[in-house]
């Protein structure tokens, strides 16, 4: 059955389908990477998409198209590390998410939960300092309402280091952990996948250096008695 489940030919119809929301390439690794790898290790078609293009705020108000290639490499890297079945890439304006329509990003994720599937999202946290995580919270959630054709039965948010961390009281929700994935047997690839992303890492202290990534995950992991965890909100779950 594991194996069968693996299998590319039959993957579609016997194994679970998960779809990870990100606005940009890096977020998916450093929100859920361990846990991506492990649902892929179960067995899982885990499906990933990048609403915003991750390069277009940085200095001109057009994408680079060098720059944006390099990045979309290193996420097809980061994510073929991490056992994902497929990745695809948005083109919104990046850390402009609040000059698109809501609806324009809706569509995005409806389109891309028609096509797989899924029934388990894992997605950005609503109190994230950073625009484009926010608006795809809210995105999110709005497409994954509990409608009696919806797929989705679980819905989990995560944490992106050097945002949901950097945020201060009052100015969005505090991030408080309530369901946790062991990630022992995956944090080297979740590791693994960060490196793909050099360009985009910082020296330690920052949030976005691999110390802190790994001590992240090890402080996740303690407070529930595991050698290392990621963390999530749980939006939903319906049994
Ligand atoms: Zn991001």
């Amino acid at each position: 059955m594991a194996s069968k489940a693996r299998s590319p030919n039959t993957s579609k119809s016997t194994a679970r389908s998960v779809l990870v929301v990100a606005a940009h390439p890096d977020d998916e690794v450093l929100g859920c990477g361990g846990a991506i790898a492990r649902l892929a290790d179960e067995g899982a078609a885990v499906h990933v998409i990048f609403i915003a293009d991750g390069v277009g705020a940085r200095g001109t108000a057009r994408p680079d198209a060098k720059v944006l290639k390099l990045r979309r490499k290193a996420a097809q890297k980061a994510c073929a590390i991490l056992g994902a079945a497929s990745v695809i890439f948005g083109d919104l304006p990046d850390n402009r998410l609040d000059t698109v329509a809501l609806l324009d990003v809706i569509k995005q994720v409806e389109n891309r939960l028609g096509a797989v599937k899924p029934d388990l999202v894992l997605t950005h946290h609503a109190g994230d300092l950073n625009i484009d995580h926010r608006k795809i919270h809210d995105a999110v959630v709005t497409a994954c309402r509990p409608q009696k054709s919806q797929s989705v039965r679980t819905l989990l948010f995560f944490e992106v280091p050097s945002s949901t961390e950097w945020q201060v009281p009052g100015a969005g929700q505090p991030f408080e952990p309530n369901w946790f994935i062991d990630i022992s047997t995956t944090l080297d690839r979740k590791l693994a996948a960060l490196e793909a992303y050099g360009m985009e890492m910082r020296a330690w202290p920052h949030p976005r250096s691999v110390e802190a990534v790994t001590h992240l995950a090890r402080w996740r992991g303690a407070t529930v008695g595991a050698d290392a965890a990621e963390a999530f909100v749980l939006g939903r779950t319906i049994a």
